[in-house]
């Protein structure tokens, strides 16, 4: 019977279908999973009912809600803070996804090497509808990694953001960092990341955690880099791992040596 056990599970997990989707075509991900999100200090965002700390505020409380508690994900986002800047095209401009500019226009939201939020009320590209709440890319990448997204609120006169709570504002935020940390959308429609209906879903799907997995899975080896991780702060101490791993080795060997004897 154990042995039927272990058939079945391996074929519930060879049958898994995801259903997630990556942003960019070459699965772009931000090298560090640690990552720090601003808003621009220019963002009053008088139409979307919110000021900038606000727009902070709800960033927080969506990475703690939703990203940062995916436990097969290495991913942490953080808040920056304000972003100074007095460049007004992150309020006005087209967000241009292509990475080396060539068909954007000079009207664009700047290229920036974070991830970046903003209210914006261009309505011709950016916002053509009520339909759109808000708007996410990776704008600037370099191969499969991305070096810069933009995340703009709904900030137009009949902006739809303004009519949200604060916990369906939380979730559109949610969804609009998945898209920024390279998430595409889902075809589930329980996932944070299906392509409508953000504002009403409260947790993360099994398909958002794996997607997120994917693309900033836990290292193998959790040593700080020491075998080629993300650390932002560098390789970590080596030896306290590689003493605390040999110790632990020892115990488990002579555990398991009992065991096999008994
Ligand atoms: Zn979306």
């Amino acid at each position: 019977m154990p042995k039927l056990g272990f058939i079945l599970i391996c074929l519930i997990k060879t049958t898994q279908v995801f259903a997630y989707r990556l942003n960019t075509s070459n699965g772009a991900s931000f090298g560090n999973s640690k990552i720090k999100f601003y808003v621009t200090s220019n963002s009053t965002c008088n139409n979307a009912g919110v000021d900038q700390n606000e727009l902070l505020s709800i960033t927080k409380e969506a990475v703690k809600k939703y990203w940062n508690t995916v436990s097969t994900s290495e991913i942490e986002l953080k808040s920056g803070g304000i972003f100074q800047t007095s460049d007004s095209l992150f309020l006005t401009g087209e967000l241009c996804p292509e990475q080396d500019g060539s068909t954007c226009g000079a009207n664009n939201v700047p290229y920036v090497s974070k991830l970046l939020i903003a209210c914006n009320s261009e309505s011709s590209v950016n916002f053509p509808s009520d339909d759109f709440i808000a708007i996410s890319a990776p704008t600037r990448l370099a191969g499969s990694r991305i070096r810069g997204s933009v995340i703009l609120i709904n900030d137009t006169a009949t902006s739809p953001f303004a009519n949200l709570s604060r916990a369906e504002r939380v979730s559109v935020m949610a969804h609009e960092i998945g898209h920024a940390v390279g998430l595409g959308h889902s075809n589930k429609t329980e996932a944070l990341m299906y392509f409508e209906n953000a504002d009403k879903i409260t947790r993360l799907s099994q398909d958002d955690r794996d997607g997120i997995s994917y693309l900033y899975p836990v290292s193998v080896d959790n040593c700080n880099g020491i075998f080629g991780g993300t650390s932002e702060s560098g390789p970590g101490p080596f030896l306290p791992h590689f003493f605390t791993g040999l110790m632990l080795g020892f115990f488990f060997w002579r555990r398991n040596k009992r065991i096999l004897k008994s």
